[in-house]
């Protein structure tokens, strides 16, 4: 690994891609795999904290297009990440890792209400902590999110969980053939050659805020392990 993992403290982003499979709704053997692969890298001492994403019930962009108001869509999309937030914390549990789940919009009956300190306190004593509903607020995206509760809880690292491609590649590796994978890149590179990293919100908040990010693929078996421990996989991307 290329940092100890004693006191490594990250942020791993999962989409909701991840969760559905590719598909609407859940695929809990998916959401299982996933749970076991953050296990092993808990029972190594990594201090783990998540973002769930929910494109796999709604996205508020999709449902304005097709008549809804964004905002209410929007909040339609942060409480699809909940349910999200759930199904991981139960395998979570089956698997032996004790979990919160932290929503941005509070519903206390089924789980805290996003609490930073308290957040901190948890990851301190080995908990996994989930943080659910997006920021609370339309607009944004859960990839935004991602970078603020990286930043506010004191992660290392961003570790940003994609399906279908293992890093950043010069182009779309699904449709042009001579995209080439980067090892490295900046932010800056990324916002000049329009590169699909994240959304603009989320680079330029890495960007002032010298955040370190991983991007990795989850399809292959163990990445998520690799990724939460730190090994060098993927794409690094830094100011
Ligand atoms: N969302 C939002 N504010 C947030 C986070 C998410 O309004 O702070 C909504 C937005 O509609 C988004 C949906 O929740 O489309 C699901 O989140 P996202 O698309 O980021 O999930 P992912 O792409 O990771 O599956």
């Amino acid at each position: 690994p290329e940092t100890g993992t004693a006191h490594r403290r990250v942020l791993l982003k999962l989409s909701g891609e991840t969760f559905g499979g590719g598909q609407i709704g859940l695929a809990p053997d998916v959401v299982q795999r996933v749970a076991r692969e953050i296990a092993d890298a808990v029972a190594q001492g990594v201090q783990v904290a998540i973002v769930v994403g929910g494109g796999n019930f709604f996205r508020g962009a999709e449902l304005s297009q097709r008549g809804l108001d964004r905002a209410r869509a929007d909040y339609m999309g942060m409480l699809g990440t909940v349910m999200n937030c759930l199904a991981l914390q139960d395998f979570l549990e089956q698997a032996g890792v004790k979990t919160r789940v932290q929503t941005a919009i509070t519903m206390g009956q089924v789980a805290e209400p996003y609490i930073p300190l308290r957040a901190i306190r948890h990851l301190e004593k080995g908990r996994v902590v989930i943080f659910g509903a997006g920021a609370g607020m339309p607009y944004f995206s859960t990839d935004t999110v991602s970078v603020q509760r990286a930043l506010e809880t004191h992660c290392q690292e961003v570790l940003m969980g994609k399906n279908g491609v293992d890093g950043v590649y010069t182009a779309d590796p699904r449709t042009d053939p001579s995209a080439t994978k980067l090892d490295h890149l900046t932010y800056t590179d990324a916002l000049v050659n329009d590169l699909a990293v994240m959304d603009a919100t989320a680079l330029s908040l890495c960007r002032d805020n010298d955040v370190r990010m991983r991007v990795f693929g989850m399809n292959e078996p163990g990445n998520v392990t690799r990724a939460l421990v730190g090994e060098n996989i993927g794409t690094l991307v830094t100011t």
